[in-house]
């Protein structure tokens, strides 16, 4: 019988049926999995525990031709805390969601697996605050794509921009503008863009060293929701997906 195993989280699922569920599987070696999970709803089912959404298991899948099915699951971690706090839910759906725009079938990404099990275990069992870990996904993501934003250097013309006083943010330029090239609203503080060049050279097991004060977070939020609206592309979907993000 053609099964396989592999180690996956759980990010997505649609139910069907009165007891079956659709999964969408993150694998570090294979990308992006669906998989029907049989009677997964039933209280008695084997399948109840590893059918949630966040689990990390090790999933032993029934191969198909293209269709996959669960028949097994060692579960691992269920990051359980999440359940228990709207805020910390919520953010956790938001990582899982924006992997699930990204990663593709038999495409391995360790890189993007590693960041997003990394972020949901300090949403899950650190104190912090779950915004500051948004901000530190959002960015690795955007950096993992190819959209890292520059933060030294004028996203237009590439001066080196670390002695201006006075500098703009552009998510569509992707990153700092110089006020000598084209730009539209207020001036961005420079603590700002000095926080994020921080958060990106954190390897992913230290982002829950990410503490900001609040005058940093609520600046930063809404230019990562552009920077990732502007790499997944204006459409109903996408904005959605980030209207979510505070
Ligand atoms: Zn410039």
């Amino acid at each position: 019988m053609p099964t396989e195993l592999t180690q996956a989280i759980v990010t997505g699922y649609t139910d069907y049926r009165d007891n079956d569920r659709m999964l969408t599987l993150f694998s570090a070696s294979r990308g992006r999995i669906d998989c029907k999970a049989r009677n997964c709803r039933k209280p008695t089912s084997k399948l109840l525990a590893c059918a949630q959404p966040f689990v990390f298991g090790e999933f032993e899948l029934f191969v198909n031709n293209d269709r996959v099915t669960v028949n097994a699951c060692d579960v691992r971690e269920t990051f359980y805390p999440l359940r228990e706090d709207v805020d910390r839910f919520m953010t956790a759906s938001i990582c899982t969601q924006l992997c699930n725009t990204v990663i593709e079938h038999e495409s391995a990404d360790e890189q993007l697996f590693s960041l997003l099990y990394h972020v949901l275990s300090f949403l899950a069992y650190s104190d912090s605050d779950p915004n500051d870990l948004l901000i530190a996904f959002l960015l690795h993501y955007l950096d993992h794509a190819g959209y890292r934003p520059s933060l030294t250097r004028c996203a237009i013309c590439r001066r080196d921009v670390r002695a201006d006083a006075v500098l703009y943010y552009s998510a569509e330029a992707g990153g700092v503008v110089c006020a000598a090239c084209p730009h539209s609203g207020k001036p961005v503080d420079k603590l700002v863009l000095e926080a994020m060049r921080r958060i990106l050279l954190l390897p992913h097991e230290e982002l829950r060293r990410v503490v900001l004060k609040t005058e940093l977070r609520d600046a930063m939020l809404p230019l990562l929701k552009r920077a990732c609206l502007h790499m997944l592309g204006q459409n109903d979907r996408s904005a959605a997906l980030l209207d979510q993000i505070g």
